[in-house]
């Protein structure tokens, strides 16, 4: 299939060489010139705009930062209407568009609207799995569209990743994935507080951990990428907090969440607060850390 993939990062670059891998064609385009050459030494064709990429394609993938990327993306820049640049001005019609960025249901909700107007469907389809998850081909997509357009997603998506789950309409991949964010921003925070608390108190971590992760208090946070350092070796913890899933990463999430949740009335105490200590963090300059090194913070000048 000819398919135009825009936003080669850290995501979009190993997915991408998942589908030239899985024998299709792609037309690709990022801001970045080397990660575009990256791709084309494997066998992609550069493209000179999002238009340029998506004018011959069958299928469109963006991945990119935020929400306001992927608007640039797919209107153009230059106000409405756009300047031509932008995946719809050229885009074939009837061609689904799939944003895997991770952006508010809003924006996607209103894109979707845009490209419906010209024939074109448009799914969310954001990912969770990481940059492991993305170069191995075994990332989880939560894909937001009708049952007609998950049918003509699926198998595309299966070609970069292993659990396709079809969420609800429009919007709704985006919804599960910071719901999840934001749990999972909130028991990272729980486990730093704990495992502090009891090496303050004199404990262990080693042996806390290992209590924890067999009684009431086990969670992904504590049993999979505990926080603190030397606990588990695999973790970033273990590695001066280095790889992973960034601060600022986890800040746009859980910024994500908070505007949507005050866009529907929703009270969110210990989300509003995981955010406000993101926050902080990264503005001590932590920014590209792991989201665990959040454990730092609480220890202060403490000797980990
Ligand atoms: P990244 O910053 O590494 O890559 C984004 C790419 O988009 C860059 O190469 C940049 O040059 C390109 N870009 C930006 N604006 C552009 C434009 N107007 N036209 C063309 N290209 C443009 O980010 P990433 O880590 O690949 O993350 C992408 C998305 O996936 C984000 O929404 C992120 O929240 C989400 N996500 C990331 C991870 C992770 O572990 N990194 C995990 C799950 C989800």
């Amino acid at each position: 299939m000819r398919i135009a993939f825009i936003g080669l990062g850290h995501m979009g670059g190993p997915m991408a060489r998942n589908l030239l891998r899985a024998g299709h064609a792609l037309h690709v385009f990022d801001l970045g010139a080397e990660a575009m050459h990256s791709l084309v030494a494997e066998g992609a064709q550069a493209a000179a705009s999002p238009a340029d990429a998506a004018r011959n394609a069958e299928f469109v993938i963006t991945m990119l930062p935020a929400p306001r990327h992927v608007e640039a993306v797919l209107c153009g820049s230059g106000g409405p209407g756009g300047d031509g640049s932008g995946v719809l001005a050229s885009v074939p019609r009837g061609v689904p568009i799939v944003d895997c960025s991770t952006i508010d249901p809003a924006t996607v909700q209103r894109l979707a609207q845009l490209a419906a107007a010209q024939g074109n469907p448009l799914a969310d389809a954001p990912v969770s799995g990481g940059t492991g998850g993305a170069a191995a081909g075994t990332l989880t997509f939560m894909v937001g569209g009708s049952a007609e357009v998950f049918a003509q997603v699926q198998p595309v998506l299966q070609g970069m990743g292993q659990h396709i789950v079809h969420c609800g309409a429009t919007g709704t991949g985006q919804v599960a994935k910071i719901c999840n964010n934001l749990l999972l921003a909130i028991s990272m925070i729980g486990v730093a507080e704990a495992m502090s608390l009891g090496v303050a108190l004199g404990i262990d971590p080693q042996v806390l951990a290992g209590i924890v992760n067999t009684s009431s208090g086990r969670c992904w946070s504590a049993d999979t990428y505990n926080p603190y350092p030397g606990v588990m070796p695999n973790a970033p913890a273990s590695r001066g907090y280095s790889g992973g899933f960034g601060v600022d990463l986890m800040r746009k999430d859980l910024g994500l969440a908070n505007d949507a949740a005050r866009q529907v009335h929703q009270p969110l105490p210990l989300g509003a607060q995981a955010l406000q200590l993101y926050e902080l963090w990264s503005r001590q300059g932590h920014g590209q850390l792991d989201f665990s090194s959040i454990i730092q913070l609480l220890q202060g000048q403490r000797p980990a």
